[in-house]
């Protein structure tokens, strides 16, 4: 039997769970033969597509059986995710976006209420609280009054979305971060749902806005990161189209070796995965070792998909899944339901199965080691005890004469090595209670034995759950931890994001010397700048061996061998004094265990005082403050776009070379008081002291115009000695900001691009890499290759990526201001992967060549010619009624307001 939703040829059955009998999408009588050889992640979209329906779907189920017999497809299939994430800073453009739109549509004299998502939409408050204060008792409620201050007025917009908008949900300050919220409390793995006359069971899908929203595929759930702009196009209920993805089977076998983190096999595995070409690939892991892997393992694992280089890395679903559902809350009915569904549906690990995957990578756990990656990327991982080796480099030609290295027994100024903030941060690694209760441990132990960081460190604790509080306190080990510093100073991405505040003022003098002090963190991401504008060094390390570090107070030392303090008797202590063994581990989550502190502390946090205070707007429209410095309303969010396709003679606004991250295109973090941002917000009254970060102003776009490619590592290859932001005018000759030189080819008419070298946009997923690049008026990048979701953004921004030939890396064009090159990107040149014709006028002499259209899908097309996602929105909400939404999404009532 079919529902009347799905295509003819879909089979439904039944299914009985806990006295209930839901119905299902028959997936073994669906994919036929082809059942046994698909990996979950194909199951699971093959479900997807038959249970949605639309035109498109009976061709991709066609093509997902077909997959089963080669590992590849070139079709492209819709996807429906259940739910959209979002957080505080990805959030504010969508809302803003979403506000102008509604300002358009009103002017155009069109109903502003048609513009409503169609998707329940959770957005966190989690990206903008810092570490102003720490290491003190009030650094937790200071740090959350400072945040409410600064940011009052975007968290007005999110209020007002509440209210406006259907199916908008926020979690205000103190819910946690976004992929731990998700993990411990919004995702069902299996959900139920009425519709089509019956009540239903289908898998919890999701897309994020947020580049490391596969942490929830270590429960089984499948999700990735999106662009805002994709985002916003699924909650209009357009459908993600996707490349019928390439598997990749990560096999594993043995277990993890005593005294080993999941945060040492992330990194191992990262600088293992990082060797193959993942780019727009799903993980899927498999093999007997994964059941050896706790749920909340798994999570750090798969948290890590995008330093990997891939979109996500699925797990199955299984016991540990099931234990960790139950020990966060979920009730012991849903519980049964994830594993009746998963069982049938074939969702459920198998130790033996080998599912065809495109490409297979074997994986002995028994081979981590304790490590820690860095200085300046994820995949760099090195042993734990080789951190003077691997920061030699960075040293190279700064020693100056009479340099001495320190040693550890007598405080000292910190030189070279000096740990300046020692973090444990991030989603990554404090969503798992084994990684936080095994640093409580260590805590405690040198607590016992005296010893403390020295003053210049920066010490922090900040876990992504309100519940890790709670299960702390009941072990006793937060004590502990305050003792040493790392008491809890927010419920937030703080340090992982770069909000990790001011520096201590000997680390800022040493700075000044021209030192190189480090950042070590529990984060996942290291680039030059991440974590403080000013640290080009930073360790990526599990929580425990965070505290070790800022215990020693340098990483100049071998951390494994050598003493990292005395104790108080002066008895040297090693790490190995301080580490430990599984049974203190096992025995602490034991007495911290209460599945009621889940929802207990939640709710708690949900009921947030200040959050009901704050006044917000509850009109349709959004009303713009024209004196807002956080709120401008944008200029592409309107009728008008036009395209950026054709044939032309463009200038060369930038030239770049390998891994420029979307950190790199458009800052996230503090806005520096010399800074064209800076002026323009001091100009307008702002406190040249408190001008927050460039992730909280991402409401206004003249901010973040001047803040792009201002990361001081960036180059622009164009000439020698051009500054960070600027560019040559190719008229007179003159080096200008970005923002003034686009201005200036803007009143000549004059188009421009961006050639950049490999990987461009990587790290993370914020869309106003490519907003930013936009309002420049870029009209295409030339890159040897894009990050997954900065080309879609891009994309979804009208702007053209365009796929460099191999043999032209931008070095090799050696590229001058004069030089122009002609693009021939006219409208029905574009179809998915298609030629483009590039002829470039250079001083060097005219070449020419076929870039590749870094095009996947005829959608994308369609975007490229409408302009953009902004201007079809828009055009369809004037013209068509809005789409429903798609079976097995539920827009939720009882939204935070
Ligand atoms: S990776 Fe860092 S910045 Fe991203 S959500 Fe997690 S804690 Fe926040």
């Amino acid at each position: 039997m079919s529902s009347k939703s799905q295509p003819a040829e879909v089979e439904t059955a039944a299914l009985a769970s806990g006295g209930r009998t839901l119905r299902i999408i028959d997936l073994r009588a669906l994919a036929g033969s082809a059942f046994e050889r698909l990996p979950c992640t194909l199951r699971i979209l093959l479900e997807n597509v038959a249970r949605c329906g639309g035109p498109d779907a009976p061709q991709a189920i066609r093509a997902i059986r077909s997959w089963a017999a080669t590992g590849r497809s070139d079709a492209d299939i819709p996807f429906h995710p259940a739910r959209v994430l979002m957080h505080d800073t990805t959030c504010g453009p969508a809302l803003v976006d979403i506000a102008a739109m509604r300002s358009a549509l009103a002017e155009a004299g069109g109903d502003p209420g048609r513009l409503n998502p169609v998707l329940p939409i959770d957005i966190s408050t989690d990206h903008s609280i810092a570490v102003d204060a720490f290491a003190r008792p009030d650094a937790l409620d200071y740090n959350m009054r400072r945040e409410m201050q600064r940011n009052a007025e975007r968290y007005r917009l999110m209020k007002w979305a509440t209210r406006a908008l259907a199916g908008v949900r926020v979690h205000p300050p103190g819910t946690g971060i976004m992929h731990t919220l998700n993990l411990e409390r919004l995702a069902t793995v299996v959900s139920v749902w009425e519709g089509d006359g019956d009540t239903w069971a289908v898998p919890d899908t999701l897309l994020g806005t947020d580049s490391h929203t596969p942490m929830i595929n270590g429960i089984g759930v499948l999700g990735w990161g999106v662009g805002g702009l994709e985002a916003e196009s699924v909650c209009f209920g357009m459908p993600a189209v996707i490349r019928l993805p390439e598997v990749v089977g990560v096999r594993l076998k043995g277990r993890l070796r005593p005294g080993v983190t999941a945060t040492d096999l992330a990194l191992t595995l990262c600088e293992r995965l990082r060797r193959i070409e993942l780019a727009d690939r799903f993980l899927e892991i498999i093999g007997p070792g994964v059941s050896s892997l706790t749920a909340g393992e798994r999570a750090v694992v798969a948290n890590m998909a995008p330093e990997f280089g891939a979109s996500c890395a699925l797990f199955p679903i299984d016991g540990q899944t099931l234990r960790y559902l139950a020990d966060t809350g979920r009730s012991a009915e849903h519980v049964r339901l994830v594993e009746d569904y998963a069982r049938r549906q074939g969702l459920w690990l198998d130790p033996a199965a080998v599912p065809r995957c495109t490409e297979m990578l074997d994986f002995d756990l028994g081979e981590v080691t304790v490590s820690l990656a860095g200085p300046r990327r994820p995949q760099d991982r090195l042993a734990a005890g080789a951190t003077v080796q691997a920061l030699a480099p960075l040293l190279a030609g700064r020693r100056r004469a009479g340099d001495v290295a320190q040693g550890r027994d007598q405080p000292a100024p910190p030189e070279d090595g000096a740990v300046a903030i020692a973090a444990i941060t991030s989603c990554t690694n404090t969503s798992d209670p084994r990684l936080l209760v095994t640093a409580g441990l260590l805590a405690r132990k040198a607590h016992r034995l005296g010893l403390a960081a020295p003053g210049w460190v920066k010490t922090s604790l900040a876990p992504g759950s309100p519940a890790a509080a709670r299960y702390l306190q009941r072990s006793g080990l937060m004590a502990d931890l305050e003792a040493l510093g790392f008491g809890i100073v927010g419920f937030g991405c703080t340090t992982c994001i770069g909000n990790s505040g001011s520096l201590t003022s000997q680390i800022e003098a040493a700075l000044d010397r021209g030192r190189v002090p480090v950042a070590v963190l529990s984060g996942n991401r290291n680039f030059p700048g991440r974590v403080h504008p000013r640290l080009e060094a930073a360790f990526l390390a599990s929580p425990p061996l965070v505290i070790a570090f800022a215990l020693a107070g340098d990483i100049n030392r071998d951390i494994l061998t050598d003493p990292i303090g005395h104790a108080r008797d002066g008895a040297p202590v090693r790490l190995a004094d301080l580490w430990p063994s599984g049974p203190e581990i096992d025995a602490a989550l034991a007495l911290a265990r209460e599945p009621g502190d889940y929802a207990g502390s939640y709710d708690r946090a949900e009921r947030s005082a200040d959050w009901q205070a704050l006044a917000a707007p509850e009109s349709a429209l959004f009303p713009w403050n024209a004196a807002s410095t956080y709120l401008r309303r944008p200029p592409f969010a309107t009728f008008g776009a036009t395209t950026r396709l054709g044939s032309y003679r463009a200038r060369p606004l930038l030239v770049l070379g390998d891994d420029i991250t979307t950190d790199h295109i458009s800052p996230a973090g503090a806005i520096p008081p010399q800074s064209a941002a800076a002026d323009y917000l001091i100009s307008r009254g702002e406190d040249p002291g408190d001008l927050n970060v460039f992730a909280a102003r991402r409401g206004n776009w003249e901010v973040m115009l001047r803040g792009l490619f201002t990361n001081r590592s960036v180059r622009n290859l164009l000439g020698s000695g051009i500054l960070p932001g600027s560019t040559i005018h190719a008229g007179s000759g003159h080096q200008l900001p970005l923002w003034r030189a686009a201005e200036r080819y803007a009143a000549e008419e004059t188009p421009v691009v961006i050639v950049a070298g490999e990987r461009y946009g990587m790290g993370s997923s914020r869309d106003w890499a490519a907003k930013g690049v936009a309002l420049l008026g870029v009209r295409a990048v030339l890159a040897l290759g894009f990050e997954r979701i900065h080309r879609s953004n891009l994309i979804g921004m009208g702007v053209v990526p365009l796929r460099l030939p191999s043999e032209w890396p931008p070095a090799r064009l050696a590229l001058t201001p004069g030089d122009s090159i002609r693009i021939d990107a006219s409208a029905e040149r574009i179809e998915p992967r298609g030629r483009i014709p590039v002829c470039i006028d250079r001083q060097a002499g005219r070449i020419g060549f076929d870039a590749t259209l870094a095009v996947e899908t005829s959608s994308e097309v369609e975007l490229l010619i409408a302009g953009g996602i902004l201007p079809l929105i828009l055009a369809r909400a004037m013209s068509a009624d809005p789409p429903p939404a798609p079976p097995g999404a539920v827009l939720r009532s009882g939204a935070q307001r």
